[in-house]
C-alpha cells in the first residue's frame, strides 16, 4: 500500500497545520519488515508548541454547547465510518492485525466518538437541597483544561479515539503522542476530524522516537490539566511520579495479567470459543487477553486437547489476507520474548500441545501455542506475554481458582465459565479486577466502562464514567436570598 499515493497524511498535526521535518523515522509493516511510510521525529520544541496551541483553542471550544461540539463530532465518526475500508488496511499496514480485526477496531474506535458526542449533552450537575433558607447549592460540569494523550500501538485508531471522544465531547483540547511503532492511523484519524471542521489546535497530533521527552514537557507543562496514558504499567508509574508536581489529574490504562477461570461445570465448546477469542485476538497482543488459562482438573484434560483441536485451525499469515486469523507480532523484541518464555517454561517442565516454536511466514509470525503443565511460579503466567500463547493451570477447588487468579499485583480483565449461575455470580464479586467477563470472552464497547485496580491503573474510559475523567465539577452557592 502507497501510504503518501492513498491521500494519507505523514506530517505532524498542531495548530492546524501540517508539520513536517527533514528528521524522520520509518514506519514499517511487521508482516514484510518493509518501511511503509516516514513521520517526522518532533521534540520538545514541538511538543510545547502543541500544547500552546491547544491552550489558545481551549476557551472557544469549551465555550461552545454541547451540540455544537456533536455536530462536528458525528461528522467525525460519519467521515471515519466512511473510509472504514481504507482506515483498515492502513491499520493492518502499520500494526499487523487481520484485515476482519482492523475493520471491527475502525467501527470500535468510531463509536468512542459517536457515544460520547452525545453523552456530552448529559454532561448534568447537580442541584442539592440546602441547609440553610437564604443559600442555593449548585454543581457545575466543566472541561478540565488541556488534555495530553500518549496511547500505544496494539489498538491504534480506539486507544486514541476512547481518550478523545470524551475529551472533546467534554470541552476539552487535546495534545496526542501516538505510538512511533502506528503513527500514520493516528494522522488519519486527525484529517478526517479537521475535514469534520475540529477548529485549528483543538486536535493536535505529536509524532516521535522521542516518547520521554515529550512525555517530559508535558507532564512538567501546568497547563496540561490531565494527563491519560495506555500503555506499560512502569511508563505508567513514571509518568504518575512526573505528574505530581503540577497534580494533574491522571487516567492510566496499564499492563493486565488477566486470568481465565474454567470450572468443571462449564459448558465445553463455549469456555473454548471464548477462550480462543479472548486469548487470540491481535495475536494476542491485548491488555485484557488472557495470560493466565485455570482450568479445574475434572475439565482439564477435555478442555486441552479441545482447545488444542481448534487453536490448529486458526490460519496465520499477513493481515491483509481475508482468512488469516493470527497476524506478525509488533516487533522483534516481542518475539523474543515470546521465545524466552516458552522456553524457560518447557526447561520447567511445561509440556506444547501445539504450536511453540517459529513458523515459515517471516521472522515476526509467531504460531497460535497451547501449553500445559504450567504451574503459578513460571515467569511465563507472571509476566504478560502478549503474544498467541495460551497457558494452562490446573487447579482443584473454586477458593483455589479465586486465590490463583488474584495473586498478582495486576488487575484488568478476569473471565470465568461456569454454568452454575450462583458460582459464576460469587467468583465475579470475588475477583480481583476492574472488568469481569462471565461465559463470555469479548466484553469491551464503548457503553462500558474500562479500567483496572491494583497496578493495573487508575479511571475508567467508555461510559458515563469515561466523560467524567474529563470534567471538573464545581460547586456554586448563591447567598443572600431573602
Ligand atoms: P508498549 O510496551 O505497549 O509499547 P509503552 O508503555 O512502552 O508500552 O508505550 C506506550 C506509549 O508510551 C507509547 O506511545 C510510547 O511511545 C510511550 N512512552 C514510552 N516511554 C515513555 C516515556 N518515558 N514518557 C512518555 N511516553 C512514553
Amino acid at each position: 500500500m502507497n501510504i503518501v499515493d492513498q491521500g494519507f497524511p505523514t506530517a505532524a498535526l498542531i495548530d492546524g497545520n501540517w508539520i513536517t521535518s527533514d528528521d524522520v523515522f520509518p514506519v514499517l509493516d511487521p508482516a514484510s519488515g518493509l518501511t511503509v511510510a516516514s513521520v517526522p521525529n518532533l521534540g520538545a520544541r514541538e511538543a510545547k508548541m502543541a500544547v500552546d496551541a491547544a491552550s489558545r483553542a481551549f476557551p472557544e471550544w469549551a465555550a461552545k454547547t454541547a451540540k455544537e461540539r456533536a455536530i462536528i463530532l458525528r461528522r467525525w465518526f460519519d467521515l471515519i465510518t466512511a473510509q472504514t475500508e481504507r482506515l483498515a488496511l492502513l491499520m493492518t499496514t502499520e500494526q499487523g492485525k487481520p484485515i476482519v480485526e482492523a475493520r471491527g477496531e475502525v467501527a470500535y474506535g468510531a463509536s468512542f466518538i459517536e457515544w460520547f458526542a452525545e453523552e456530552g449533552k448529559r454532561a448534568y450537575g447537580r442541584t442539592i437541597p440546602t441547609t440553610v433558607a437564604s443559600k442555593r447549592y449548585v454543581t457545575l460540569k466543566q472541561p478540565i483544561g488541556v488534555v495530553a494523550a500518549i496511547t500505544p500501538w496494539n489498538f491504534p485508531i480506539a486507544m486514541i479515539t476512547r481518550k478523545v471522544g470524551p475529551a472533546l465531547a467534554a470541552g476539552c483540547t487535546v495534545v496526542v503522542k501516538p505510538s512511533e511503532e502506528t503513527p500514520l492511523c493516528a494522522l488519519a484519524l486527525a484529517k478526517l476530524g479537521i475535514e469534520a471542521g475540529l477548529p485549528p489546535g483543538v486536535l493536535n497530533i505529536v509524532t516521535t522516537l522521542d516518547a520521554r521527552s515529550v512525555g517530559d514537557v508535558w507532564c512538567r507543562d501546568d497547563r496540561v490539566r490531565k494527563l491519560s496514558f495506555t500503555g506499560s504499567t512502569a511508563v505508567g508509574k513514571q509518568l504518575f511520579r512526573q505528574s505530581a508536581d503540577t497534580l494533574k489529574k491522571l487516567t492510566l490504562e496499564l499492563g493486565g495479567n488477566a486470568p481465565i477461570l474454567v470450572f468443571d461445570d462449564a459448558h465445553l465448546e463455549q469456555a473454548v470459543a471464548g477462550t480462543i477469542a479472548c486469548k487470540f485476538r491481535n495475536a494476542g497482543q491485548t491488555c485484557v487477553s488472557a495470560n493466565r488459562i485455570l482450568v479445574q482438573a475434572g475439565i482439564y484434560d477435555r478442555f486441552a486437547a479441545a482447545l488444542a483441536e481448534a487453536t490448529s485451525t486458526l490460519k496465520v499469515g499477513a493481515g491483509r489476507n481475508e482468512q488469516t486469523k493470527i497476524g506478525p507480532v509488533i516487533n522483534q523484541p516481542a518475539i523474543a520474548k515470546i521465545d524466552s518464555l516458552i522456553e524457560r517454561a518447557k526447561a520447567d517442565g511445561a509440556k506444547v500441545l501445539i504450536g511453540g516454536s517459529t513458523v515459515p511466514d517471516g521472522p515476526l509470525f509467531y504460531p497460535p501455542t497451547v501449553m500445559t503443565g504450567i504451574t503459578t511460579d513460571m515467569d511465563i503466567v507472571r509476566q504478560e506475554i502478549f503474544g498467541p500463547v495460551a497457558s494452562l493451570i490446573r487447579f482443584d477447588t473454586e477458593a483455589d481458582a479465586v486465590r490463583m487468579a488474584n495473586d498478582t499485583p495486576f488487575g484488568l480483565a478476569a473471565y470465568l465459565f461456569s454454568q452454575n449461575l450462583s458460582r459464576a455470580w460469587r467468583v465475579a464479586e470475588k475477583l480481583d479486577a476492574g472488568m469481569v467477563g462471565i461465559n463470555e470472552g469479548i466484553i469491551s464497547n464503548e457503553v462500558v466502562p474500562f479500567g483496572g485496580v491494583k497496578e493495573s491503573g487508575l479511571g475508567r474510559e467508555g461510559a458515563v464514567e469515561g466523560l467524567d475523567e474529563y470534567l471538573e465539577t464545581k460547586y456554586v452557592c448563591l447567598g443572600a436570598i431573602q
